[in-house]
């Protein structure tokens, strides 16, 4: 086949999607790297500089990357829009030149934002929607698509720039959920810290204090790696966790008689203490638990 440059963005698109539900949105430096393969191709998604051109493009990039100070740093802004810097001082390098066409051709690319070293959240399509020789840099947007189920709904009701915020402020939360979930599952070496289960497919960061309520925030000490039925069973106060870390069974189901999965998967860990980060600034807030804990006991 001849080689299509919007075929293989649309492709890519594709890709990303299919591949941030295994990874959950997280994607490593070296997967990056080594690209995806469509029609025998392989293309790589980042390379050494931040404006990357893939070498079986003509003249226009494939992403942009951006290394942030830490995963919560908002380089998208409230009005939606991200601010990117062209590569060096000339805006005649052949780099932000090839911004500049896609910006003319209305090519979408795509977005990579870094949360720690060697850690990628993707966000496409965006646009480049304005070009600034003056300040060195361009605006980007956020397409709407990427959020196809929210926006149709919402684009009736609302106008374009209210759409843009909504996307801006849907796309931030997505990243933010993103980097919590990383960095919790990291400081818990990928364990469920209930039932010490390593396949981090099933695991979920779980608030202590749910998200929006006082304490509520999305730190590590706010947070507890949990497999699927844990996460569950935390939130409906089947288990509660004490702030000595020691594991509760509510009453009534330590009562129960069934299958090995209530025996060995909540009977049994009545009692036992969860597995502690390795890092003490990473270990779930006692002054959090005791208050959560409140409300298990009162489950009961
Ligand atoms: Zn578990």
């Amino acid at each position: 086949m001849g080689f299509d440059e919007s075929q293989v963005r649309a492709a890519l698109f594709a890709w990303l999607e299919k591949e941030s539900s295994r990874n959950a949105g997280i994607f490593t430096r070296k997967e990056l790297e080594t690209g995806f393969s469509v029609g025998g191709e392989t293309i790589a998604l980042v390379g050494p500089t931040g404006i990357w051109k893939p070498r079986q493009f003509e003249t226009m990039p494939i992403s942009i990357t951006t290394v942030s100070d830490g995963p919560y740093d908002d380089s998208i802004g409230k009005d939606g829009l991200i601010n990117y810097r062209y590569r060096g001082s000339d805006p005649h390098h052949r780099d932000n030149a090839g911004l500049r066409q896609a910006m003319l051709t209305k090519t979408p690319l795509v977005y990579f934002h870094s949360v720690r070293p060697g850690r990628y959240q993707a966000v496409c399509p965006i646009y480049i929607i304005e070009d600034h020789p003056e300040s060195l840099s361009v605006v980007a947007e956020i397409k709407a698509a990427y959020f196809p189920d929210a926006v149709e709904e919402t684009a009736a009701a609302v106008g374009e720039t209210d759409l843009r915020r909504y996307v801006a402020t849907q796309t931030r939360a997505r990243l933010h959920q993103q980097a919590f979930r990383m960095m919790v599952l990291d400081a818990y070496g990928d364990n469920c810290t209930v039932c010490h289960i390593k396949h981090s497919e099933l695991l979920d960061a779980a608030h202590i204090i749910p998200d929006g309520k006082p304490h509520g925030e999305p730190v590590v000490p706010n947070g507890l790696s949990l497999c699927k039925i844990h996460h569950a069973a935390f939130d409906t106060n089947i288990l509660g966790i004490n702030p000595d870390y020691i594991i509760h069974v509510r009453g009534d189901v330590l009562e129960e008689h069934d299958g090995p999965m209530l025996r060995h998967g909540l009977q049994e860990l009545h009692d036992h203490k969860i597995i502690l980060p390795r890092h003490k600034s990473d270990w779930p807030d006692r002054e959090r638990l005791e208050m959560r804990h409140e409300e298990f006991r009162r489950a009961r």
